[in-house]
């Protein structure tokens, strides 16, 4: 188990679509728990696979919810969503920015556990924005590719004139 880097916007492994896990095996496990603590050591929410430099359809969350157990979905599948709601986001590999993101307001996932059994999570509120959030990861896409145009040029020419010392994490996921 480690702290890994997480990747930051301008890696092309935030851009792929990310393949499939073809067994849930000790390699994902181990990937499962460096997940795990490199979203607690950046003080996030959710971190996908890709944000620490693989390109695999995995991802964790936990929203500090005593409600909510935290948890892990390998190979998610969107399987039910309704209504829409708009919050504001950032995200761990866009330090500093953040922005207003229309996402579906309740979703169900299906995919599997870290011992690769089926789960299904039904999700409201920061949870269901969450599971949005990292598995656009997947298909790498990030919350300003949500974004209008306009609002879109405007954080990224925000971003451009950062130095990498005035990157704060201001994101969550
Ligand atoms: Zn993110």
């Amino acid at each position: 188990m480690s702290v890994r880097d997480v990747r930051l916007l301008g890696d092309p492994v935030l851009r792929v679509r990310c393949d499939e896990v073809e067994a849930v095996d000790e390699e994902v496990r181990a990937l499962v728990d460096d997940l795990y603590d490199t979203m607690y050591a950046a003080d996030g929410i959710g971190l996908a696979a890709p944000q620490i430099g693989v390109p695999l359809r995995v991802f964790v969350y936990d929203v500090r919810d005593p409600d909510l157990a935290p948890g892990v979905l390998i190979n998610p599948r969107l399987v039910e969503a309704g209504g829409t709601v708009r919050e504001s986001e950032g995200c761990l590999s866009i330090p500093t920015l953040e922005e207003t993101v229309e996402r579906r307001a309740q979703v169900v996932y299906e995919g599997l556990d870290r011992e690769g059994r089926p789960v299904r999570i039904e999700a409201r509120d920061l949870l269901s924005r969450c599971l949005q959030h990292e598995a656009d990861h997947l298909d790498g896409v990030l919350f300003i590719d949500r974004l209008s145009p306009l609002k879109r040029r405007m954080l990224l020419s925000k971003w451009a004139k950062l130095d990498d010392s005035e990157k704060k994490p201001a994101g969550t996921f």
